[in-house]
């Protein structure tokens, strides 16, 4: 069947380039060199010591799967490392992120198809991240994202001879499924998270998206998402993506492909595992037993930028009154002193409470310093980042943003950083990203013609124990008259 839009294009496009991993997982010399990275040893008497002290309700797992699972905890804490914006050593301050750049030769050549590029922004030195697939490299460098984790862990798992898959989730994960024997089933592990057998993390934990969760081995392409998931119908409703028929004639196109290089008994035991597997999926996995936790692995900023750490969600929306919609300007301004907002051009109308009218809100909160009279906002102690957002949705008149003016008041002591980022239509992908050097100040024109946006502040950084003390929002002293937020917008009619 041949795909009739862009995104069947590339689901099938994605699943030929996932096979493409298949050559080093049967690259008999690549594995030989990879079991030499394993203290195997090791692992195999500390899961005997698991095994035998499992008790008779756990006798569904055998020792190969106690041996995964010590794997699993070596592999988080002992070998690979996670991979985030790195330190300039000259400097001790983290370098920024300055977007992805082409691979030079050197790169390419272990299949780095995107660098990310960072910058000290003290002494502007450069550093670069390839994006390495080549899964010997990764035995050499030993670090990156779930990507590099899962298929290193992956390439592992071959060495140890188990039948592994690598999983791939097409909202942006990767993580793998190895055979368990004992108890006749693809059994879900992520190396990232050192977790076993938990595959409702994602939906249940993380609250992330579920469409389309495919698992890839050199023998077969098969569609799991509905190990993943505890609701069909929603998943259904989600993937809007693809035809349907077109997903399984993809699979099955590579997947018979796949099979033409197996031999008859490797085939029926194929076969037989399919068939188990389909029958498991006729009826969607329940919850039960313990809750399942954010995710572990990576700094909370890259979490929450991926959405996985779920900020609480106040959901308010400023949107436009009948008056601000004949007076074409919507004003709103905020005071920490009395924390309380007004609406300059709709009545004078007034909200108690920093968060009445935020979007979203993550890890922040109002301090009042009582013996030195001076109010803020900021991070709740002890955590790396707090977040806070304003959403404003002007859709529904016929006027477009002609102009902003923003005025945040934020300060910084010792290396704190407020990071301040404008999203027109509340597309993350767009935003635009503003330092704390605009301060007090901003007027723009870059929303014109857009009728909504999304505003959200980062304080981050800091040293010591009070590095959430370090960066500041709103500060002033608690009789303080003036506003230290406001935002104006000028509209023009569409036309
Ligand atoms: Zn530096």
């Amino acid at each position: 069947m041949e795909p009739i839009n862009l995104v069947e294009e590339k689901f099938a496009a994605e699943i030929e380039n996932k096979l493409g991993l298949n050559r080093y997982y049967t690259d008999a010399v690549l594995l030989r060199h990879a079991f030499h990275f394993i203290p195997f040893e090791e692992l195999k008497v500390k899961a005997t010591l698991r095994f035998s002290m499992l008790d008779d309700e756990q006798t569904e797992v055998n020792l190969e799967d106690c041996i995964v699972i010590e794997l699993l905890h070596w592999f988080k804490n002992s070998f690979f490392t996670w991979f985030d914006a790195p330190k300039c050593e000259l400097c001790s301050i983290t370098a920024e992120n300055r977007g992805v750049v082409e691979p030079n030769s050197a790169e390419a050549m272990y299949g780095a198809s995107r660098v990310e590029l960072y910058q000290c922004p003290k002494c502007q030195k450069h550093f670069r991240f390839p994006r390495y697939t080549d899964v010997k490299k990764l035995l050499q460098t030993r670090t990156g994202r779930c990507g590099e984790w899962a298929s290193c862990f992956t390439l592992l798992c071959h060495a140890l001879e188990y039948d592994v898959r690598l999983v791939y989730d097409f909202n942006d994960h990767v993580w793998c499924e190895v055979y368990s024997q004992a108890r006749n089933k693809w059994t879900h592990c992520d190396p990232c998270e050192n977790t076993y057998d938990k595959p409702l993390l994602y939906e249940l934990g993380w609250k992330k998206r579920i469409t389309y969760v495919i698992a890839f081995s050199p023998t077969e392409v098969q569609d799991v998402t509905w190990r993943y998931t505890t609701d069909f119908d929603k998943v259904l409703r989600q993937r809007q993506g693809c035809r349907e028929e077109f997903v399984l004639s993809c699979i099955r196109f590579f997947q018979t492909s796949l099979e033409q290089k197996l031999d008859k008994d490797e085939l029926s035991t194929l076969q037989y595992r399919r068939l188990m597997e389909l029958a498991d999926f006729l009826t969607p996995p329940v919850h039960v037993g313990d809750s399942y936790g954010g995710r572990s692995s990576g700094s909370m900023a890259w979490r929450l930028a991926r959405g996985e750490v779920v900020p609480k969600e106040s959901g308010y929306v400023f949107r436009l009154t009948p008056e601000e919609i004949s007076r074409k300007r919507f004003i709103i301004k905020y005071r920490c002193a009395d924390d309380k907002y007004v609406r300059t051009t709709s009545g004078l109308a007034e909200t108690v409470g920093w968060n009445a009218c935020v979007h979203t809100h993550s890890n922040v909160f109002r301090k009042v310093e009582e013996d030195w009279k001076m109010v803020y906002v900021s991070r709740t102690e002890g955590s790396p980042i707090g977040i806070i957002s304003w959403k404003f949705d002007f859709s529904g008149s016929d006027l477009v943003i002609s102009e902003l003016r923003l005025q945040l008041h934020s300060e910084t002591f010792e290396n704190g950083k407020v990071t301040c980022t404008i999203a027109p239509n509340c597309n993350e992908a767009n935003k635009k990203v503003y330092s704390s050097g605009f301060a007090r100040s901003l007027r723009t024109d870059d929303l014109n013609g857009y009728s909504s946006f999304l505003l959200s502040v980062e304080l981050t950084d800091g040293s010591g124990s009070n590095a959430w003390q370090h960066s500041q929002l709103f500060r002033q002293s608690t009789n303080s008259q003036e506003y230290p937020f406001e935002v104006e917008v000028i509209f023009d009619k569409n036309n």
